[in-house]
């Protein structure tokens, strides 16, 4: 009966949906998903046979819950492009997860949105390529390739909801004999979840649209409507003070801070005073920078109401100071959005001269120069956003002249580079804006003894280089390794700013070992700049009681 044959034939080497949909959900458990073995096994070390069929166990949910969902997807037309685009999506997650520690969390997919495009071809390497090649589209080839067996839909319907039913039946059996270790291990290591694929960006993406909610809120609410400034200008040349925001730089690898590299000579010719004690709200600049402008503190910090609060610069503005935000990172993330903020980088402005990877921060010292040329009679305060240590390519951000820590690395696949290259490309970064800041300081101080002019720098937050396996930042806070998390700040101020303000300089370098955080640094730049205000707390104002209040 050669039709039933043939029929025969076609079904040998046909697979049905389900068993598709189980293999995809072993693979992406599996290799796809090595960074969460790695860390499981560091969080419930596989003591004894219990132990090793606990991470059996682990293996059997994390797979049946996989396939779970990538039940939702089998269908004929649907289940191979969307298991396909699945595996390369899943290559390139597992590129970041294995090579830099990272975890895939709504911050990673804020990131990934808020991203210009030459932040994201940065990141291209030959070991991406090779992750996207090999694991990515080398399987999903091979997937597309596979003949599947799809029947009228209403059997497979059927058929579908009971290996659903069966996978979930499954998850309740492998959980039911470890359910104290399972939850134990879900309380307190919650970041697990972020290192498993494909679920990890489902939730991510999901948690980025439930918190995202609308861009930007219709009603502000004002913050300080009583501010003003504590003394009268008078016929007193008018007060500049620069807000220079670092990026990824951590005390770790400050000179001024005691690291035993010389990664600060030029700051340390100068009397700028050092704080080597200060932790960052968040670990990712989306988190910290608008948390360190806002009033709320990192315990109460919270993205949406931040956003539909005014901050520390309206607050400024209305207390009479013009405020300019001029951005080499990738913008303001809201915070400068009433006010005036210029972007460079991208290719720069019309005749800046940045070469493709963007500019370095010299560019912020142009500016700066154009800036105080302009003799602006208001009371002002500059704020200049570094590209600092953006990573991974630490060697775009310094010119060869200070590319001194040698052998650096010359890729952004860190990977791919020796600690010893990194650590050098990392240092070299921190030498460059050691001469960036000391530049800024020259430049003030050149506007001579009559004018209050002050410079205070502070970084968004660390950055690892490799401890402990981590690269990069934006590690979960409560995780996150002091590189990441402290953060150098330094302040200058001329001889007619501390006249001006009748500010103790001793008073000051005396608190250099103080426990401050980002939550000071709105309370600080009030006190500063003498604003009066409600909202003003001397409590957190790292400098309250140096000067008159
Ligand atoms: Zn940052």
């Amino acid at each position: 009966m050669p039709p039933s044959a043939s029929h025969d034939d076609s079904r040998r080497f046909a697979l049905g949906a389900n068993t598709l949909t189980l293999l995809a959900s072993a693979a992406l458990a599996g290799v796809y998903s090595l960074s969460f073995w790695d860390r499981l096994i560091v969080a419930a070390p596989p003591d004894g046979l219990r132990g090793l069929l606990f991470l059996v166990s682990a293996g059997v949910v994390v797979t049946a819950l996989n396939a779970v969902f990538l039940s939702l997807l089998a269908w004929r037309g649907v289940q191979k492009p969307a298991l396909a685009i699945l595996l390369v999506v899943s290559a390139a997650l597992a590129y970041f997860m294995d090579g830099f520690g990272a975890v895939i969390d709504r911050h990673a997919v804020q990131s990934v949105v808020e991203t210009d495009l030459r932040e994201g071809t940065e990141w291209l390497s030959w070991q991406m390529g090779a992750y996207v090649l090999g694991l990515g589209l080398l399987l999903a080839a091979l997937l597309l390739a596979l003949p599947v067996r799809y029947r009228p839909w209403p059997r497979e319907l059927l058929s579908r909801a009971g290996f659903m039913l069966a996978m979930l039946l499954l998850v309740g059996l492998a959980f039911a004999p470890f359910t104290r270790e399972m939850a134990a291990t879900a309380r307190n290591h919650g970041h697990l979840r972020h290192l498993a694929s494909p679920l990890n960006l489902v939730n991510a993406v999901r948690a980025y649209i439930k918190y995202s909610g609308p861009r930007e809120p219709a009603v502000v609410a004002t913050l300080g409507e009583d501010a003003r400034q504590g003394r009268p200008a008078d016929d007193q040349p008018p007060v500049l003070l620069l807000l220079v925001v670092g990026e990824s730089a951590r005390a770790s690898s400050f000179s001024l801070g005691g690291y035993e590299r010389a990664t600060n000579p030029a700051l340390a010719a100068t009397d700028a005073i050092y704080f080597g004690d200060v932790r960052s709200c968040g670990t990712n600049t989306a988190t910290s920078l608008p948390c360190m402008f806002s009033h709320l503190g990192r315990e109460d910090y919270d993205e949406q109401e931040a956003k539909a609060s005014e901050n520390l610069l309206d607050v400024l503005a209305r207390a009479g100071f013009a405020v300019e935000w001029e951005d080499n990172n990738t913008g303001s993330k809201s915070v400068a959005r009433r006010l005036r903020e210029e972007r460079m980088g991208g290719g720069g402005r019309p005749g800046e001269p940045c070469p493709a990877g963007g500019c370095q921060d010299d560019v912020l010292l142009a500016h700066l120069d154009e800036e105080l040329a302009r003799r602006n009679p208001q009371d002002e305060v500059y704020v200049l956003h570094m590209i600092g240590s953006h990573g991974p390519a630490y060697y775009e951000r310094y010119p060869d002249d200070f590319a001194r820590f040698q052998p650096d690395c010359r890729s952004p696949a860190l990977q791919a580079c020796t600690p010893e290259q990194i650590r050098n490309s990392y240092d070299n970064t921190i030498l460059y804006t050691d001469h960036i800041l000391a530049g800024m300081v020259e430049r003030l101080r050149a506007e001579g003894e009559t004018r209050p002019v002050a410079l205070l720098y502070l970084s968004d937050h660390g950055e690892s280089t490799g401890e402990n396996g981590l690269y990069l930042h934006g590690a979960p806070y409560a995780l996150a390794p002091d590189e990441q998390t402290r953060v150098p700040m330094i302040l200058w101020t001329s001889p007619a700013f501390e006249r001006w303000r009748g500010l103790d300089r001793g008073c000051v370098a005396a608190r250099t070992d103080a426990e401050l955080s980002h939550d000071h640094f709105f309370h600080t730049v009030l006190g500063l700049l003498n604003v009066r205000t409600k909202v003003y707390q001397p409590a957190l104002d790292a400098f309250a009681g140096c000067a008159p209040g």
